[in-house]
C-alpha cells in the first residue's frame, strides 16, 4: 500500500513543512529568480532548507517544483531541462524526508496564465503540461501529488487530470483563499469540496491566503460540507507586510499562534497540517508539539 495512505488509514495527524519561496530568500535567493533553478545549480541550500524541516518534526516533505510545469518554467534558464528538474527535484526531498522516516510531496502550483474562457490557454495544453511534471515526480519518487495554491477550476481540473492520466499516486487539491474565503476568482470552499471530493482527490485543503481566522472559517465550511473529509491545511504565518530595509516579506504570527490554530483545524477535520509563506523550522517544531499525541 501507498505509504501516504497507509499512515492516513493508521489514524495519524501528519505536518507538512513549511515555507520554501520566503526561507530560500533569507537564505540568499534574489526576489524574482525561480526556486527551480537552485534545483540544478545549488541543491545543496535546497537540502538543508528540506532538512531543517524534517529535523523540526515535519513527516512531510514537499518538492521545490511549484512552479515546475513546462510553462511556467519559462522564467527559469532550465525550462527544456523541466522533467529532469522535477525528477531530481523529488530526490532531494526524499533524501530530507529520509531524516525523519517521512514522505514526500510532489508540489505542482498554479501555470501562471489563465485558461479558456477567461484567458488564451487550451485546458488539453495545460492538461498535458500537469502530466508531464507529475509522471516526472513520480518516477524521482514521490508519496503524493500536491495541486497547491490553485484559485479556479479549470486549471485544477486539468492538473488532476493531466497527472491522474500518468499515475495512480494519492492527490491533494488546495486552494488559496487570497480574498479571505474566496479565492481571487471568487470560488467557495464549500464548492471546491464538493467537486474534488466527487472527483477523487484523497485530501481537500487549502493553503497560503490570508489571515490564521480567515483559514478557521475556510475549514469550517469544508467540514459542513463533508463532515469526516479529510483536510489539508497549511496557511501563511498571516499576512505578510515588507520590511523596507532588506525588502523582505515579514510574518508576524509566531510558532505559538501557528500552533494554537493548528489544534483547531486538526479538531475541525484535518488530517495534514503546516504552513506556507513565511513560516520557519520553529513554527513548524511548535505545530508538531501540538498536534502530536
Ligand atoms: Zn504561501
Amino acid at each position: 500500500m501507498n505509504k501516504f495512505l497507509e499512515r492516513l488509514k493508521g489514524g495519524e495527524i501528519l505536518v507538512a513543512d513549511g515555507a520554501t519561496g520566503s526561507n530560500l530568500q533569507k537564505m540568499g535567493l534574489k526576489p524574482g529568480k525561480p526556486p527551480e533553478d537552485l534545483i540544478i545549480d545549488d541543491p545543496d541550500t535546497l537540502l538543508k532548507l528540506a532538512r531543517s524541516f524534517a529535523e523540526a518534526g515535519s513527516d512531510i516533505i514537499l518538492t521545490c517544483t511549484f512552479g515546475g510545469t513546462r510553462i511556467r518554467m519559462k522564467d527559469s534558464k532550465y525550462q527544456d531541462r523541466t522533467p529532469e528538474v522535477n525528477m531530481r527535484a523529488a530526490e532531494i526531498a526524499r533524501k530530507a524526508a529520509a531524516l525523519n522516516n517521512g514522505l514526500v510531496a510532489g508540489s505542482m502550483g498554479p501555470v501562471g496564465a489563465i485558461l479558456k474562457p477567461y484567458g488564451p490557454l487550451e485546458p488539453e495544453e495545460v492538461k498535458a503540461m500537469f502530466a508531464e511534471q507529475a509522471k516526472a515526480l513520480a518516477e524521482g519518487g514521490v508519496d503524493l501529488l500536491l495541486i497547491e495554491t490553485m484559485f479556479s477550476f479549470e486549471e485544477t481540473t486539468a492538473a488532476f487530470e493531466g497527472a491522474r492520466s500518468v499515475t495512480e499516486l494519492p492527490m491533494v487539491v488546495s486552494f488559496s483563499y487570497d480574498r479571505g474565503t474566496r479565492t481571487m476568482m471568487g470560488v467557495k470552499p464549500k464548492d471546491v469540496m464538493k467537486h474534488y471530493s466527487e472527483m477523487g482527490a484523497t485530501l481537500v485543503g487549502a493553503n497560503c491566503g490570508t489571515t490564521l481566522e480567515n483559514m478557521e472559517a475556510v475549514v469550517r465550511e469544508y467540514a459542513a460540507t463533508a463532515p469526516n473529509f479529510p483536510l489539508w491545511v497549511k496557511p501563511n504565518a498571516g499576512v505578510p507586510h515588507m520590511d523596507i530595509e532588506t525588502e523582505q516579506g515579514v510574518y508576524d504570527m509566531s510558532p505559538e499562534d501557528m500552533a494554537t490554530y493548528a489544534r483547531k483545524y486538526v479538531e475541525l477535520g484535518a488530517k495534514v497540517v503546516g504552513g506556507c509563506c513565511g513560516n520557519t523550522p520553529e513554527h513548524i517544531a511548535a505545530i508538531v508539539k501540538a498536534v502530536k499525541i
